[in-house]
Parts: C-alpha cells; sequence; structure tokens
C-alpha cells in the first residue's frame, strides 16, 4: 500500500551508539543482537477501523524513536507494518455501519496516513495489507499441512500448538494465562474438535456472506498470527532484528507469529518490544470500551500534532499511563516554550551548546529510549542559552520535533 510521505532527517555530525532495549523475550535490557551494520523492525499494524487513537499513535512512535536512534548509530535500517484489513472485526463493524468492508479499510488507511503524516511518525519501508497476501499466507498454511504442524477441522485450519517451540516460554505466560487471554483476544479455545484449546486457527474457511479467496486450500481468508509471519518474512527476510506491538500483543499473538515461523523452519525476530498501554478515564484505551482519544480529532479540535507527539515522548515507550485531560495542555506548553527557545537561534552562533544536547540526546535515547529523559534534556537547554542550529536539529533528527 502507499505509506505517507517521508521527510528527510537533518544531517547531524558523528554518531549515537548502538541502542540497548529491553528485549520482552529474555526480560532484560541489552544491545540487541547484530546484523551487521543492518537493523530491520517490523511492527504489528492496525485493524482498520477506530483509527488512530492515542494507544496506536504511542506505540507506532516507540517504532519511529528506534528507528531514529538506529539510523544515527549509522545502521541501515528496513521497516515493515502491516494492516489487518481482514479480519472478523473489521466486518462486524462494517455490518454494524451498514458500510463495504472495503471502503471502511481504505477511509480509515486513508484516516491513518494523514494522522502518522501529521505526528512525524516515519513510515514504514512497506506497508503491506492482508489482501494482498493472501497466496502467500495459504501456501505457507499448506506448508504447515504438509510438516504436521497444522491440521483441518471442518472447512479451517488450526495450528497444532505441540510443533510449538517452548510455548509460553518467551512471554512469560502460564497455560491458564494463555487459556484466558487466547479467549479474550480473538482466539476461540472452547471450539469443538481442536486437538488443544490453544491451537490458533491459520485459515478460515468460507462462510456465506463473507469475503474470501481461491487458493491452493481451497476458499477461505488466513488468520490473524500467519499473516504477520509471512508478511514480515516476505519483506525483511528471517531472522530480523525486533518485532513491535502493544503489550496485549505479548500472547497470543506476537507468540504465535514466532512459533508460526519456527515451525516453518525459520526463526523469527531477535526480539520482542511491547509497547505499553494508554488509558482514559480509569481504563485502558479500547475500541470494545469506546474510551478513545482520536488523533484525528484532537487535531479537530485544534490541536498541534506536534503537540500530541511531545505529550507522548514525555513517557517512557514500555510504561503504561493515563491520558489525562491536562496532558495536551502541558504539551502545548512546553512546545511553545521550546519554539520560543528556538526562535532565538543565530544561524552563525558557533559555541558549543548544540554539541552538549545532542551528546545528551544521544545518551538518553541509547539508554532504552528513555525520550522522558530526552524531553528534561531539552528542557534544560531551553533554561540555558540561546539555541545553535545543532541543536535545533539534533531534537528534529532524534525527536522528531521540528521547532523552525
Ligand atoms: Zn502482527
Amino acid at each position: 500500500m502507499q505509506t505517507w510521505p517521508s521527510v528527510p532527517l537533518p544531517d547531524i555530525p558523528g554518531h549515537g551508539s548502538r541502542p540497548r532495549i529491553f528485549d520482552d523475550g529474555n526480560q532484560s535490557i541489552g544491545e540487541l543482537p547484530s546484523h551487521g551494520d543492518r537493523a530491520a523492525l517490523y511492527s504489528c499494524g492496525i485493524t482498520p477501523y477506530d483509527a488512530t487513537h492515542i494507544g496506536h499513535a504511542f506505540t507506532y512512535l516507540a517504532g519511529d524513536t528506534l528507528t531514529r536512534v538506529w539510523r544515527d548509530a549509522g545502521l541501515a535500517v528496513s521497516t515493515a507494518m502491516n494492516s489487518t484489513d481482514i479480519d472478523d472485526p473489521l466486518l462486524e463493524r462494517a455490518a454494524r455501519d451498514g458500510v463495504d468492508w472495503r471502503e471502511l479499510a481504505d477511509s480509515q488507511h486513508e484516516l491513518f496516513r494523514e494522522d502518522m503524516s501529521a505526528l512525524n511518525i516515519l513510515p514504514p519501508d512497506e506497508w503491506v495489507a492482508v489482501t494482498d497476501r493472501i497466496e502467500p499466507a495459504a501456501a505457507a498454511v499448506q506448508s504447515l499441512l504438509e510438516n504436521g504442524s497444522a491440521y483441518r477441522l471442518e472447512d479451517d485450519v488450526y495450528f497444532d500448538v505441540r510443533a510449538a517451540e517452548r510455548l509460553g516460554e518467551r512471554s512469560q505466560t502460564d497455560r491458564a494465562a494463555m487459556l484466558e487471554q487466547s479467549a479474550e483476544r480473538g482466539g476461540d479455545p472452547d471450539r469443538e474438535g481442536k486437538r488443544d484449546p490453544l491451537d490458533p486457527l491459520l485459515w478460515r474457511g468460507k462462510r456465506d456472506g463473507e469475503p474470501s479467496w481461491d487458493t491452493v486450500l481451497g476458499e477461505g481468508r488466513p488468520g490473524w498470527h500467519i499473516e504477520c509471519t509471512v508478511i514480515a518474512r516476505d519483506t525483511l527476510g528471517l531472522p530480523f532484528t525486533a518485532t513491535l506491538g502493544g503489550v496485549d500483543l505479548k500472547f497470543p499473538h506476537q507468540e504465535m507469529q514466532a512459533q508460526h515461523a519456527h515451525a516453518l523452519g525459520q526463526n523469527f525476530s531477535d526480539a520482542r518490544l511491547c509497547v505499553g498501554e494508554v488509558a482514559y478515564d480509569g481504563a485502558k484505551m479500547s475500541k470494545s470500551l469506546g474510551n478513545l482519544v482520536k488523533v484525528s480529532e484532537l487535531r479537530r479540535q485544534g490541536a498541534d500534532p506536534l503537540a500530541i507527539r511531545l505529550a507522548l515522548l514525555s513517557h517512557h515507550w514500555r510504561d503504561s499511563w493515563e491520558w489525562m485531560p491536562d496532558t495536551l495542555d502541558e504539551a502545548t506548553q512546553r512546545l511553545d516554550r521550546w519554539r520560543e527557545w528556538a526562535s532565538t537561534v543565530n544561524p552563525e552562533d558557533t559555541y558549543t551548546d548544540g554539541d552538549t544536547l545532542l551528546d545528551w540526546l544521544r545518551l538518553t535515547l541509547a539508554d532504552d529510549l528513555n525520550t522522558p529523559a530526552a524531553v528534561q534534556a531539552v528542557d534544560q537547554a531551553v533554561a540555558g542559552h540561546r539555541p545553535d542550529a545543532l541543536a535545533i536539529d539534533a531534537i528534529d533528527a532524534l525527536l522528531g520535533i521540528r521547532l523552525t
């Protein structure tokens, strides 16, 4: 699919160090495994309805920050993202609203592009709709059937979790929690005839009134996890550096997409990054509760998108936090202070405060993408001397906030 426009980053001198990041898979902070001078990130994308709430924006901002820091460290970065543009919740929403599911997806993709662009989120190199990858997904499911990792149940195909490697271990989820989360997050543990209640759906055979595609498996459509396995494999190659998603994707989604790859004979990603949740009105922001703060609505109400970005940067990517009534006001005031400071820049200035701020930003961001500390470093600079052009460019390149 067409992404949103990419804005070139300013050149800043030298390089930061390779970041140390918390890998949810081994529960520790460290430098991620090296692929020479390359790094690749796969972000689980939206299901295109109710786009784009602040929780989505917080997740993709974490990927954006990592990409900026990797690039600054001199790495060649590849990024990819999917869109789950065929799935039960999308069809249910389209039916509820009396619109064609494709039209709903198209309009939500457009809204997502506008929101991401306004927030100055770097676009992925490839943004791939599941409906554009039905054949490869069906072929992967066919391979799993052939190697005994999957089985048919009526017209559907399930992954046999006995083919999994240390199921739940890397997501630190025990069986009781897996059963509970599977039921909550798109699974069907109670379906009769499955070999194990945890077996996830790989392929959904054609149902009356539902869209389907004619493939090597017969008519139907792919399940949620295999789509990401296949899209990440075909865009980034396996294994790649890191998978990124909201913490609610930890199980079953992140677990199963990796298990499917393993059963196909390849390791998936070296690391799993789980981004914290954003709450509103005392509960996690979610489509089912309807307590969504949407980027497009804030923009319509006159919010400066960079103030929204700054509000999000003020929280650590792994923390869960609550969007409060004054969150945006505080960020807007901070952005105003930064802009006023930036307006005093003298491009002729050669003193070295810019170097100092650049060093601080590199140091804080290389430490598990500590954006709150980076924001504080800018606050301190703002309270000090007049800026030079390097300071302004460093804030732009590393935090994505263009002040002039
Ligand atoms: Zn995914």
